[in-house]
């Protein structure tokens, strides 16, 4: 007989650098979403009934089991993002250490606490608790296929949520390999964590199946599109978006460190950071001796696919032709290169690309790049610089070098991004309880900290009526004269200052 069961849709996923297939992944549509809600609403009761200790050691024991498997969670990132073995083992190790921070802080942070109620309810006892959601929907990106969508996931879970996650179709097995490590290590528990996977149209079925809340991670336009179907049923939205980051670089820095951190920051993972260094605004002073070591750093580095490469290639294809974009437009209004051009595209590949004075309305100052390309422009003073800096649509992360970490800090202090480093880039990154998050183009919302718990939970205020109150004011049967004298008494206090 003959079998008529129609084949479920599939996808395949290449690699970055050859081209060559490396896997296939069904294409979940809404059906298979809804499945997915369904199951995670029914572990998450189960879940969300323990006690916070308990999640806390569960959560704990699949970190253990990642860390087991951190070899082979690494090899798949690397294999498709395109980055290094030794950038995708750093990514998984970040990662476990934010699971291990959520892990452990979330009895805490969530827990019941009472407050102060006040001089018209001393009669009651104040508290407030952070619940869990319910099912939290994450929708990820590629750049870090790991890490970034666990800013989201392990804090909703550790908040007591279960997660339906749809990675990004270009990194799918990261997702599929993360929810099997979960089940694996936490079986009483599997459903909790569901990866579906597949393009745009089951990210679509996801906003659409009911979460509780969406945290998405990717590029603003993709936001737009999610948030307004996210709107239809007013399912809270969550969006960490891109980024234009710029450094600040005073008189006064260590220019070594600077150029080696401006370098670091622009160029790994191939410019593919969403809080990248972009954007550096060295005042004059130095500005020709920073590009200089600049130039010479970034020259000296490998790019491709052998193991002592400092990248590898451009993991979206389509990425090129917008650092082409930016790189030849940049040129053709003033620019100059002082480190490649045009000429450093071999795609899938792109060299480091280091430009000055570049107009501050070129593309390449305005849009996200997300290449291996920084500009270093001349500024006349800080002012200038932290309007400079400020003045971009993106407002993510932001660093400044300074012979002062005091000085730093008061500049850090006047710039919009939602995360600054001083004396060395993306260094919140690495801090679990630092929340990461933007304004602008760049999102709303925060993840990681106590904030990327909190934004995975909703509050519950409650009173508790301790004894009878002296003035009660909440009845029908409140004498005239009683209520006069409260307004008198708030007006006497109140107006005293
Ligand atoms: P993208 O916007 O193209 O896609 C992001 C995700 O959205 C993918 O999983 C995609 O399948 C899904 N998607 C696309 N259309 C959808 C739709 N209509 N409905 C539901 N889902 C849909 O972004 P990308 O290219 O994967 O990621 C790169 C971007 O992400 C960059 O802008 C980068 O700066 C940003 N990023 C931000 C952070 C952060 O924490 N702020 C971290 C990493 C990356």
């Amino acid at each position: 007989m003959t079998d008529t069961t129609p084949a479920a849709a599939v996808f395949a996923v290449h690699s970055p650098a050859t081209g060559a297939p490396i896997a296939e992944h069904p294409v979940d549509g809404p059906e298979e979403v809804s499945r997915a809600v369904a199951r995670a609403r029914t572990a998450q009761e189960k879940w969300a009934a323990l006690p916070a200790a308990r999640r806390r050691d569960h959560l704990l024991r699949w970190k253990k089991a990642l860390a087991t498997d951190l070899d082979a969670m690494a090899g798949v990132i690397a294999e498709e993002t395109g980055k290094p073995a030794g950038d995708a083992a750093l990514e998984v190790v970040l990662t476990l250490e934010h699971l291990a921070w959520a892990a452990r802080n979330a009895g805490r942070v969530l827990r019941r606490r009472t407050v102060g109620a006040g001089l018209f309810a001393v009669h009651q006892r104040a508290s407030l608790v952070h619940r869990p959601l319910g099912v939290v929907g994450v929708i990820g990106p590629w750049n870090y296929p790991l890490y970034t969508p666990m800013g989201s996931l392990g804090y909703a879970l550790a908040a007591g949520n279960a997660v339906v996650f749809k990675p990004s179709e270009l990194t799918p097995g990261t997702g599929v390999l993360l929810a099997r490590i979960f089940d694996r290590a936490v079986p009483e528990h599997a459903g909790l964590l569901t990866t579906v996977t597949g393009p745009a149209s089951t990210g679509d079925a996801l906003a659409r199946s009911g979460v509780d809340k969406l945290a998405f991670t990717g590029s603003p336009g993709t936001a737009r599109t999610v948030m307004e179907t996210c709107a239809r049923t007013l399912t809270p939205f969550l969006a960490e978006c891109g980024g234009k980051d710029a450094v600040i670089v005073t008189a006064d820095a260590d220019l070594e460190a600077a150029a080696d951190a401006i370098v670091w920051g622009a160029l790994s993972n191939a410019g593919q950071t969403c809080a990248g260094v972009e954007r550096v605004y060295a005042v004059r002073e130095v500005h020709a001796a920073l590009c200089e070591r600049v130039v010479e750093r970034a020259g000296a580095l490998r790019v491709g696919d052998a193991a002592d490469s400092a990248y590898g290639p451009m993991t979206l294809p389509a990425q090129v032709a917008v650092v082409e974009r930016h790189v030849t437009g940049a040129l053709a209004e003033g620019a100059r290169a002082l480190l490649g051009g045009p000429g450093s595209v071999n795609t899938p590949y792109v060299s480091p690309v280091v430009l000055t004075d570049v107009p501050e309305d070129a593309a390449a100052m305005t849009e996200e790049t997300f290449g291996p390309v920084v500009v270093v422009n001349a500024v006349a003073d800080v002012d200038e610089a932290v309007e400079r800096a400020n003045a971009s649509r993106y407002a993510l992360g932001a660093a400044v070098f300074c012979g002062s970490g005091r000085a730093g800090a008061a500049i850090a202090a006047r710039l919009r991004a939602g995360a600054v480093s001083v004396n060395s880039v993306l260094g919140f990154a690495a801090v679990p309880a630092l929340p990461f998050g933007g304004a602008r183009e760049s999102g709303f919302g925060r993840i990681h900290g106590e904030e990327g718990l909190r934004a995975f939970s909703s509050v519950q205020s409650m009173t508790v009526q301790r004894f009878a109150p002296p003035i009660a004011l909440t009845s029908f049967a409140v004498p005239e004269a009683t209520r006069e004298r409260a307004v008198r008494l708030a007006r006497f206090l109140h107006r005293r200052r």
